[in-house]
């Protein structure tokens, strides 16, 4: 089969290799679609040497059929449509132990700290498998982990119906959030400074603003009758997005963190004790999410292919990279694994 291999130094070679057998507990996948993700661009830029082992196979947004199974593995059978959530967590951790597994202390996350899904067949552990129904197809289900973090973004800010919601930040988790938020009944709106991007909220029916042309907490008082938002999403990862933030909110209103901040940002804390807001983590994804995602995924209420820019092959999975940080305007790559 054929595996793509991340070598350091933004190069990756893809070459013939042996599918790895699934030990007791694992299935092996044969890997239909996996997107290519931020996360997988950041390994590429180099950003995560010191965690990713070179030359590391990485992917994970990925969909695919259940090829051999494990000893003792029950509840899955082969030819199994499935996506996986790649989490690997410890068990044993105080965060394992209250439940809260997806942020295990010593979580792995399959793909990063384990090979990962852009190869011709994965081999990862049966409790990370989730069946895929029929309405979804291959494709959409390589979107199942992204559309899995909107929804632990939206269930973390117990958005409900006929509330109002802003996403700072357009790219795909935020278009994602837009989308799953306007499915539970929010009115929502997009804050992006790129026009590709808002153009395609707006095709999706998404209302969006460029806060660099229009005043964005003024605009958003405008629309909630002075009051704020009810949720805020902080999806861009910038300075900008963290002062705007905390002005957006309503009284009580939740703002959610959903980008990753590298780097320390100036944080108006002054706001939170003003308006008793409400500061709200929010990482990858519990099982229900995932569920969720999938139901969502097959009620069709979402466009999911709407968000697909394009489809390679797994050999031109370097010009999909280079596409991806080209500035070109795409959303999400999937690149097809096996043939
Ligand atoms: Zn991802
Ligand atoms: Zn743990």
């Amino acid at each position: 089969m054929r595996a793509a291999f991340y070598q350091g130094n933004e190069t990756i070679a893809v070459g013939e290799c042996i599918p790895v057998a699934p030990g007791p507990g694992d299935v092996r996948i044969r890997v239909a679609y996996c997107g290519i993700c931020g996360t997988d661009l950041h390994v590429y830029h180099g950003k995560m040497d010191k965690r990713v082992q070179i030359p590391q196979i990485i992917g994970h947004e990925m969909s695919g059929e259940i090829e051999e199974l494990g000893e003792g593995v029950s509840g899955l059978r082969i030819g199994d449509r499935v996506v996986v959530r790649p989490l690997q967590p410890c068990g044993s951790c105080p965060a394992c132990q209250r439940e809260l597994s997806h942020i295990c202390y010593n979580l792995k996350f399959l793909g990063l700290d384990t090979p990962g899904a852009f190869q011709g067949s994965w081999t990862v552990p049966a409790h990370a498998v989730h069946r895929l129904p029929e309405a979804v197809s291959l494709e959409q289900g390589a979107l199942v982990e992204p559309l899995a973090v909107a929804c632990h973004d939206v269930r973390m800010a117990e958005l409900r119906e006929g509330e109002s919601a802003v996403v700072i930040g357009g790219g795909p988790i935020g278009l994602l959030i837009a989308l799953v938020a306007r499915s539970v009944g929010a009115d929502v709106l997009v804050s992006e400074i790129h026009p590709f991007r808002r153009k395609l909220a707006e095709e999706l029916g998404i209302e969006t603003v460029d806060p660099q042309a229009t005043d964005l907490e003024r605009f958003v008082l405008d629309r909630t009758a002075k009051a704020g938002a009810d949720a805020v999403f902080e999806v861009s990862g910038t300075q900008a997005g963290v002062e705007a933030m905390t002005k957006l909110a309503r009284a009580r209103g939740r703002v959610v963190m959903v980008a990753i901040h590298s780097q320390l940002a100036q944080v108006d804390l002054f706001r939170f004790f003003w308006r008793e807001l409400r500061l709200i983590g929010a990482r990858v994804y519990e099982p229900q999410d995932y569920e969720r995602a999938i139901a969502v995924a097959a009620s069709g209420e979402i466009p999911l292919q709407r968000l697909v820019s394009a489809t390679y092959s797994l050999d031109e999975l370097r010009r999909a990279f280079q596409e991806m940080e080209s500035g070109a305007e795409v959303v999400k790559i999937l690149i097809r694994c096996s043939e």
